[in-house]
């Protein structure tokens, strides 16, 4: 975990502004080593993806641009062996976060020193029901082996299930023993690409009837459920917001808030090419980013997708809620109250 003050007055000083890539999330890799159900990634994986130089360089267009954080994940973007150089450049400027599916962060303890979180996504806390989701067996052994050994080297490691129709039962149990065990719980919502126009950036929702939350009731009571914990535990990384928009959306069919994608947030994909959301189709490489912010083209599309509501993945919507200056320091807030970075600089 790298914390200067230089970093820390950056991001400050970036959260201020307005119209810009803030949020990024990068898919550095369109390989995988699991094989989810409700994944499409697998299934079609690529091997083709940006050199180590590359993605430092479009690393330097972020940090020009004024982004405040990047996600990286994939596939599995440990996977690539130039993740600890990757880690430790990108969190010299950004908050950094890393995915892994708990398959190798216990092997990469040192790589991962170098990054602000890693996130392990772990669906169950029953192995099988973990394992059936996963696609392969011992991947809930492993992702607990990757959580216990990540912070008994200080990694900051939290835990993001995918709700489904498979586990939303259990998400408030399973988030009571992450954060009583002081691990920070961020979720993801089962969601599938719904364009299939063959144009998107990336596909990663595969449609599964069995995994798409059909019962309005459960979910409207799971985040009721989870906006009262978060008045007892502080490590519940999503906003009474976003909870408040997920219940409006199940309950009435409305949408509190308008898509900021290409606002305030990009993703990435493997290839370097950018786009608003991984379902829209990319707008040119990360390193014509600049170039292309400012155009007419650019506006058009931002237009487009403020009136889009083709998909309820939870990232794009916490980042559309939140895309004001009040709304990016709610984000730090949310991301470091935990760790108190701010504060520890701050004191010195
Ligand atoms: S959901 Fe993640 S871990 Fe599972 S197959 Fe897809 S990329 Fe891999
Ligand atoms: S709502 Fe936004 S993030 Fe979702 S598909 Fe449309 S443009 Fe993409």
């Amino acid at each position: 975990m790298v914390i200067t003050i230089e970093k820390a007055v950056n991001i400050l000083k970036n959260c201020m502004a307005f119209n810009r890539p803030q949020h990024v999330q990068w898919f550095l890799t369109r390989r995988c080593n699991y094989r989810c159900n409700s994944c499409q990634i697998w299934q079609d994986q690529d091997y083709d993806e940006l050199s180590t130089k590359e993605v430092l360089s479009g690393l330097d267009v972020l940090r020009k641009m004024g982004t405040i954080e990047v996600v990286f994940s994939g596939g599995n973007p440990l996977l690539r062996d130039d993740i600890d150089e990757i880690l430790a450049y990108a969190s010299r400027f950004f908050i950094t976060t890393v995915y892994d599916n708990g398959s190798l962060a216990a092997e990469k303890i040192e790589d991962l020193k170098h990054a602000d979180f890693v996130a392990i996504s772990l669906d169950s806390l029953d192995p099988h029901k973990n394992d059936y989701i996963k696609g392969v067996k011992g991947a809930w052994r492993r992702a607990m082996e990757s959580i216990r050994k990540l912070k008994e080297n200080g990694i900051r490691v939290s835990v993001s299930p995918i709700i489904s129709m498979h586990n939303i039962d259990e998400i408030v149990k399973l988030t009571q023993y992450f954060v009583e065990r002081d691990i920070p719980v961020w979720y993801c919502l089962y969601s599938y690409d719904a364009l299939a126009s063959h144009k998107e950036s990336f596909s990663i929702g595969r449609k599964k009837d069995d995994y798409n939350i059909v019962d309005a009731n459960k979910i409207i009571q799971l985040c009721t459920e989870i906006m009262e914990m978060r008045h007892k535990y502080s490590n519940i990384l999503v906003t009474e917001n976003l909870l408040k928009a997920l219940i409006n959306l199940y309950a009435n069919g409305t949408r509190i808030w308008e898509c900021k994608a290409l606002q305030n947030f990009i993703v990435i994909n493997h290839k370097g090419q950018v786009s608003g959301c991984h379902i829209q189709e990319p707008i040119g490489s990360i390193h014509e980013l600049p170039k292309i912010w400012n155009s007419s083209k650019l506006d058009n599309l931002r237009r487009k997708y403020q009136k889009c509501s083709k998909c309820t993945y939870l990232c794009y919507i916490f980042y559309s809620l939140h895309g004001n200056i009040h709304g990016n320091l709610q984000i730090i807030k949310e991301h470091w109250k935990n760790v108190k970075l701010f504060m520890k600089l701050f004191d010195q």
